[in-house]
């Protein structure tokens, strides 16, 4: 049924599988036997820091986005950044991830003097960085400060469907464009989709993967949507966990090397989700390293998980996690095997 290892899929094998043809197993079968001939049984951990929950975008989707009221926002200070990178690198961490919402009071100076504290606290980490669409002199300036890695979802690759998915303020051109210029700096790229959001359909899904095909990103995120309660898209239904797990599949045949995450939001839809996501190709978990204290606040979507433990518990949960599906986390930098 699965052609392995190739690039070359036809739209219609494609839209069988992302479908569901009935042959789900045997696709993940044949996704794990590929990512096991180039990471082995390793699954590479980065601690995620979510930096801010301020945001200037309204993505509809999106539950910390500008219009929501009921949102406590929070920003970290460059110490509590620090202290969770400290606590992290103790409990074998390489790389953190600082994430956020579009925050202007997160200035460009801020970013470099916090990307290159932790690089001379930790120079044998790496820094990723994901806050969104910024200028290419911002993206250079933080790659001159140290970061490593960016991480920008392009979220659909159909631009009507952007268009659904966002205000008009915001472009898919835009997106694109940040993407292009994060891989000509020389960052590693990550860039993705969620599956099953409002009025997506399979071709759109083709599309996304097409997409990636011309991007090449070194990690690729993709998650089930989610709805939040406060936002314009509450009424519509999450998306489908084994359509996300498929896709996930063909992602690891398509881009055998790259790194994949089995994310939170796999998690969240289903309890051994993510587990579920390593077994068909996944190579990458994101435990969390954000003060619990403002885990709650950073609710891109209801009932995240993971917003009670403390970064100690969260590791040793998803190491357990991983070891019952058959792999084992490695706490080395954990670069892309291209
Ligand atoms: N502001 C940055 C950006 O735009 O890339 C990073 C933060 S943004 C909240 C991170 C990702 O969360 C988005 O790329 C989106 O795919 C995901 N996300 C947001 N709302 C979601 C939802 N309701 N369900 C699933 N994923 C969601």
């Amino acid at each position: 049924m699965v052609k392995k290892q190739s690039m070359n899929f036809s739209d219609n094998e494609l839209r069988r599988w992302i479908d569901g043809d009935g042959c789900e197993q045997e696709l993940f079968a044949e996704a794990d036997k590929v990512r096991r001939e180039r990471y082995g049984t390793d699954v590479y951990i980065r601690g995620l820091i979510e930096l801010t929950n301020y945001c200037r975008n309204n993505c509809y989707y999106c539950g910390i986005r500008r219009d929501n009221r009921q949102v406590e926002r929070y920003r970290l200070s460059k110490e509590e950044v620090l202290s969770c990178c400290k606590e992290g690198y103790r409990l074998g961490f390489r790389t953190f991830v600082l994430q956020g919402g579009e925050d202007a009071a997160l200035t460009d100076e801020w970013i470099c003097g916090t990307v290159s504290e932790i690089k001379t606290q930790h120079p044998d980490c790496a820094v990723t960085l994901s806050l969104g669409e910024k200028s290419h002199d911002s993206y250079k300036a933080y790659y001159d400060a140290g970061a490593n890695r960016y991480l920008l979802r392009h979220e659909t690759a159909h631009a009507e469907h952007y268009r659904l998915l966002h205000p008009e303020s915001m472009s898919l051109e835009t997106r694109k464009n940040c993407l292009w210029d994060l891989k000509k700096l020389g960052y590693e790229v990550g860039s993705g989709f969620m599956v099953g959001s409002p009025h997506q359909t399979t071709d759109h899904l083709i599309g996304d993967l097409r997409f990636l095909q011309e991007l090449q990103p070194d990690m690729i995120g993709i998650g089930p949507f989610i709805s939040h309660q406060n936002t314009p898209f509450r009424d519509y239904k999450n998306g489908d966990l084994h359509q996300c797990l498929r896709l996930v599949a063909i992602l690891r045949l398509m881009f055998p090397y790259a790194l994949i995450p089995a994310t939170t939001a796999l998690g969240t839809i289903d309890m051994n989700g993510r587990e579920l996501g390593l077994k068909a190709g996944a190579n990458v978990v994101m435990p969390n390293l954000s003060p619990v204290k403002v885990r709650k606040k950073y609710a891109l979507y209801d009932d995240k998980i993971c917003t009670n433990e403390e970064a100690a518990e969260c590791k040793m949960c998803l190491e357990n996690r991983v070891a019952s599906a058959g792999y084992r986390i490695v706490t080395h930098i954990g670069s892309v095997k291209k």
